[in-house]
């Protein structure tokens, strides 16, 4: 059973009378002109369970709203999970974009339940005709065999909320070849050669633990077989930005904050509304693992522009400069959103977040947590304190997609969630580098490597133009990619999207040339930043679904672009490049 099934969007075309254009590649987009208007959720369900029948899926097969946010002209954007017997099927899920009419201009699905009650893959459970979903095991049961692998490395581990184990059905998915490449060796592979496949499906929960061990955060997703404990999945959920391993940075900055009975704070009005604090805000978490109390200060002068003293006040001035750092990077970040795109905040319902300055000691990492929907940076060791602007774009970028695609943090998924962050990171420093304020992306500005001023050595963490610089990341798809830690997977999309942004280089001995580039002319031509990231976003926020891949990645990302620039523009025939680049797809000529 492919993942991505075309069975949905011909069943909805089949009663519409525009039907899927067959040439976009893109399997789960439809565009049914005459859908009737759904204007509430309950509606949109009805209209996607109509059509289960047409795909051969019994009554069993249901969906569940997850969340809606607004998208570009008065569009929405609505999602839900596919269910079985209530229960949901992990991966599988759909999103439908509606205009103000409540009429669907777009549905997007992955499919991954399309066996269950029926079929070779629904063998597990006792009865070969019904999938069961009765576990074997209490939730109490899975929550201890998930902290039985954890705690083998961590016994004084303590939680920081309470574990939960939520009942699912988990897809076992593995990769074929396609006919036409069976003979093809395996480093000849393009991603467009392969696909998943759901070999079976385990009853099984998804247990969320979120511990300390001494004051270093471990955020695990665990899955655990709930027939009879083994563990099927296990995936870190920490949303760092370093893989496995007066403002600081900017000078004199102008900061956002609130005078409050004499004392001024660090809570920005002006920014978000609701969440913790009524708006956005910098907490000083004073080296322990909570996020602290909200920066105050007598006078509205902040910090002293300088590294942090290990072992020092951190509200002094000195103290004070790691929480600079975090504000201007939390306004610039949102500015850019929200001035670029009209997205707000990091949810697109202007929810506030804030940053807790100082976590940990001496701590070498920055992280978003998506228990408190905020983020928190280290003082660092190896690394200077961790507030650079395209670290936190980076990780208020994991907020977005949590918000939306919510791209499963493991696997190929895992690097594109990882590759969205560090786009972001970079275009926010585009734009504050240019003066934080504008509708576009400026062109230039951004030095397309992660991290590079919080490294003592001057190496940046990654290099988008060029991952393998790093020494770890692949700078193109191979079946192997899924395998990596989602900080190096993340590489080929990162140099997809700067070549899409900026062009390739044709000479062989460029950090900036690409071999899978064949066709005319030999470099290809970039279309900049500011279409870039329309693009990206589009297709991130309105079409990628949780087990999206990089092959699914291109055909979305491509449709966005014709759905922006039309059918064959300049910008659609750049993303294919661009991928082809990777050796996702094939390169066509400009
Ligand atoms: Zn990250």
């Amino acid at each position: 059973m492919s993942l991505r099934t075309h069975s949905l969007a011909a069943a909805l075309a089949a009663t519409a009378t525009l039907a899927l254009p067959a040439a976009t590649g893109a399997a789960q987009l439809m565009t049914p002109a005459t859908t009737q208007p759904a204007t509430t959720t309950a509606s949109l369900a009805a209209m996607l369970t109509a059509q289960n029948a047409a795909q051969g899926l019994d009554a069993n097969h249901g969906v569940a709203f997850v969340r809606q946010h607004p998208g570009a002209q008065g569009t929405q954007v609505t999602r839900f999970d596919h269910t079985y017997k209530g229960v949901r099927i992990f991966g599988a899920d759909t999103v439908v974009v509606t205009d103000d009419a409540g009429k669907a201009l777009s549905v997007s699905v992955s499919e991954r339940g399309q066996n269950l009650g029926k079929g070779a893959a629904n063998r597990i459970g006792p009865s070969t005709s019904d999938f069961d979903v009765t576990p074997v095991l209490s939730t109490k049961a899975a929550i201890d065999a998930a902290l039985r692998t954890l705690q083998a490395g961590a016994a004084n581990a303590v939680h920081q909320t309470p574990p939960t184990a939520e009942l699912i059905i988990y897809p076992i998915v593995k990769t074929e070849r396609l006919a036409t490449a069976l003979t093809k060796s395996d480093a000849d592979l393009n991603a467009l050669d392969v696909r998943d496949v759901v070999e079976s499906y385990e009853l099984a929960y998804l247990v969320h633990t979120r511990m300390h061990v001494g004051k270093k955060p471990l955020f695990y997703d665990t899955v655990v077989s709930a027939r009879d404990g083994h563990v099927l999945n296990q995936w870190s959920m920490l949303q760092t930005v370093t893989g496995v391993g007066n403002s600081q940075y900017n000078g004199v900055v102008a900061i956002n904050t609130t005078l409050v009975k004499g004392s001024y704070q660090m809570i920005d009005a002006s920014r978000g509304t609701g969440g913790t604090y009524g708006a956005m805000a910098i907490t000083n978490a004073n080296h322990g693992t909570s996020s602290g109390n909200v920066y105050s200060n007598a006078t509205n002068t902040w910090g002293d522009g300088k590294q942090y003293i290990a072992g020092g006040s951190t509200t002094n001035a000195n103290g004070q400069t790691a929480a600079v750092n975090a504000l201007w990077g939390l306004m610039n970040t949102y500015d850019m959103l929200k001035g670029t795109l009209g997205w707000l905040s990091l949810d697109g319902h202007n929810t506030a977040t804030y940053i807790a300055a100082h976590v940990n000691t001496a701590y070498d990492n920055a992280y978003y947590s998506d228990t408190c929907k905020c983020m928190f940076i280290g003082d660092g060791s190896s690394f200077y304190s961790l507030g650079s602007i395209d670290v936190i774009g980076h990780e208020m970028g994991h907020g977005v997609t949590a918000a939306t695609s919510n791209l499963t943090y493991s696997g190929e998924s895992g690097g594109l969630n990882e590759s969205s962050s560090d786009i972001n990171g970079e275009m926010v420093e585009a734009y504050a580098r240019a003066g934080g304020t504008g509708p576009t992306i400026p062109a230039s500005g951004n030095d397309w490597v992660m991290g590079k001023e919080i490294s003592k050595t001057g190496t940046p963490l990654r290099f988008l133009f060029k991952p393998s610089k790093d020494g770890s990341s692949p700078d193109a798809w191979s079946t192997s990619l899924k395998r990596l830690d989602v900080h190096y997977s993340s590489g080929p999309n990162n140099r997809m999207y700067y070549f899409l942004a900026q062009g390739s280089n044709a000479a062989k001995t460029s950090d900036f040339y690409s071999k899978y580039l064949v066709k005319k002319p030999a470099a290809m031509t970039g279309i900049g930043s500011d279409k870039a990231y329309r693009i990206w976003f589009k297709a991130a926020t309105t079409k990628f679904t949780a087990s999206t891949n990089y092959a699914d990645a291109r055909a979305k990302v491509m449709l966005a672009a014709q759905e922006l620039y039309g059918v064959n523009s300049k910008e659609h025939k750049a993303v294919q490049r661009a991928y082809a680049a990777i050796n996702v797809g094939a390169d066509i000529d400009e």
